[in-house]
């Protein structure tokens, strides 16, 4: 680390507030076991009861835990109960034991052959392997008669700082002794993630040399900037969490709708799945849906479902919001969310394959019936909702689209995800009615990096100018139009990048519902110009964390 580093470390934020106090880490983990010894036949069957009955008792600790535990955190803790008695994991370990390694050196191998394959599997699965490594350490832990590694319960509020936490680290914490979790390695959709923001504390993940931070050293956390500043000046870090804390209550206190501080109107709105989540939605200050991804209701149908049923689950989600905005995606099958009734083939590189709007081509009756089910479902509910399709490249494509969707009596417009489409978003904009920005595919389109993959959490950032420019052509594209230029990816979470869109010429904001108040009241104490110098300051820099500083310099004037 040189000097600069040593004051304030950096990784990717992910859920804001501020947090000070000593860093605590989690207990020392027991080194994977590699021995070469053999243990000789007639004790193996020993050992494999001691291996068995191991996982057993790990497994019925974290089950324990769990029924001390609700929501994110027992269900959490009750996957790694079910990773230690995964038949496939016992048996690999069993097969080991049975050709003489020992049950310690067994458990190690069987963890490195699944966490390969998890890894190889990549996305949501290559961040299991914590999971899978954590269960190892306890079997092993157990089998060498070692204390179970794990969090210590601290005696004062304190910063959780480690290499990653695995659920039964994070599980179950107090979030009044635990007030922030700092991780070197992970991405924003892992455990630690999860549970940060069950527990409502800020946390930042991939923040490279953490490990040299000590235990016992003061810091502060930034988790909206994404920043630890090392043993910062005592007064100002209080100073900064009990600013933080106001802010906090101003969002609680929040209620809609969304606008700056001098008026300028800007939607808050909800991104849904189904009827159940758009009713849960409703519960939050949104003044609609934003997102309504209908891929998501149909990921295990073995069938295509009938456009009865489908009308049904529409009428559902319009119902919930009678008479407000509601935007329809049309189905985005393919890559990370295949449907099993729609014949993707086999595919090199799923991202950049037949997904979205694309399947069209191959089986144009899926999207006429979908289509048909929300024509359906507008007239049964008397609502006349907004249409999308995913994954738009070209003006073309967007001009069939809406042609099938104003045939139908709707409102047409498309995604913009794929550069091209922000680059010709005016010429697309010429054929339809709206657009919605997916920021989660722009960025991984515009950076050429996997939004699943946990090292690359610096370029899979919303905030790089890069992914901002392009935001901002279509703004102006919207402006010089007058049509609506809505974002519907994560990005339109983030309260500060959310004054920075503001600021581009965004129209709507929509994301996760929990996320509406935050962004709200950071919006509604901020006027259009100080969202317009944001923009500018952030659209000038170079990278992720100078467009974060600079929107915030701006924004405080
Ligand atoms: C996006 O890409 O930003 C988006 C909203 O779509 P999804 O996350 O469903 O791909
Ligand atoms: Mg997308």
């Amino acid at each position: 680390m040189n000097d600069q580093q040593a004051q304030e470390l950096r990784g990717t934020p992910v859920v804001g507030g501020k947090a000070y106090g000593p860093v605590v880490r989690p207990g020392e983990r027991v080194a994977p076991v590699h021995d070469t010894a053999t243990i000789p036949e007639d004790a193996r069957e020993a050992e494999q009861s001691r291996f068995v009955d191991a996982a057993g008792l790990v497994a019925a600790r974290l089950r324990e835990r769990a029924s001390h535990a609700s929501g994110a955190a027992a269900e959490v803790l009750i996957a790694t109960a079910g990773l230690a008695e995964d038949r496939g994991w016992i048996g690999a370990a069993g097969k080991l034991i049975s050709s003489g390694s020992s049950a310690a050196s067994a458990a190690t191998a069987a963890t490195d052959q699944f966490a390969a394959l998890f890894t190889k599997l990549g996305g949501l699965m290559a961040e299991r392997v914590t999971d899978l490594n954590d269960v190892r350490d306890r079997v092993v832990a157990e089998l060498l008669g070692q204390p179970e590694p794990g969090v210590p319960v601290p005696t004062e509020p304190s910063v959780l700082c480690a290499d990653d936490l695995a659920p039964a680290d994070t599980a179950g914490l107090d979030p009044k002794l635990v007030t922030a979790l700092v991780t070197r390695l992970g991405g924003p959709t892992s455990h630690t993630a999860i549970i940060a923001r069950q527990l409502g504390i800020p946390c930042i993940v991939a923040v490279a040399d953490l490990d040299e931070v000590p235990a016992g050293t003061l810091v502060l956390v930034d988790g909206t900037a994404g920043t630890v500043v090392l043993e910062p000046d005592p007064e100002q870090a209080q100073a900064a969490v009990d600013e933080s804390r106001r802010e906090a209550e101003l969002v609680a206190g929040w209620s809609g709708p969304g606008h700056t501080a001098d008026g300028h109107e800007a939607a808050i709105l909800a991104n849904v799945a189904d009827g159940v989540s758009a009713r849960a939605a409703t519960a939050y200050p949104v003044e609609g849906v934003g997102l309504f991804r209908t891929e998501l209701a149909f990921l295990d149908s073995a069938e295509a479902p009938t456009v009865a049923e489908q009308t049904e689950l529409y009428r559902e989600v319009l119902e919930a919001f009678g008479g407000k905005k509601v935007v329809v995606r049309t189905l985005d099958a393919g890559s990370d969310k295949p449907l099993k009734f729609v014949d993707h083939g086999t595919e090199a590189n799923p991202a950049l394959g037949v997904r979205g709007n694309r399947i069209t081509a191959r089986h144009p009756e899926i999207r006429a019936g979908q289509l048909d089910a929300i024509a359906a479902a507008a007239r049964e509910t008397g609502s006349t909702p907004w249409v999308m399709a995913p994954m738009i490249a070209s003006a073309d494509e967007a001009a069939e689209f809406a042609a099938q969707v104003r045939g139908r009596g709707l409102v047409a417009g498309v995604m913009v995800e794929i550069p091209s489409a922000a680059i010709l978003a005016s010429s697309i904009l010429a054929e339809v009615d709206f657009v919605s920005i997916g920021t989660n595919d722009l960025t991984q389109y515009t950076m050429a990096a996997d939004r699943m993959s946990a090292d690359l959490a610096e370029l899979t950032d919303p905030w790089q100018p890069a992914v901002l420019a392009l935001i901002s052509m279509v703004a102006e594209a919207g402006k010089r139009t007058g049509k609506p230029v809505g974002v519907c990816g994560e990005a339109a979470a983030d309260p500060l990048l959310a004054c920075v869109l503001v600021g581009l010429g965004v129209t709507s904001l929509s994301s996760a519902p929990a996320a509406s108040a935050a962004v709200g009241a950071k919006l509604g104490g901020v006027t259009l110009d100080a969202c317009r110098a944001a923009a500018s300051a952030a659209l000038a820099t170079a990278s992720p964390a100078a467009a974060r500083e600079a929107a915030t310099a701006a924004l405080a004037g």
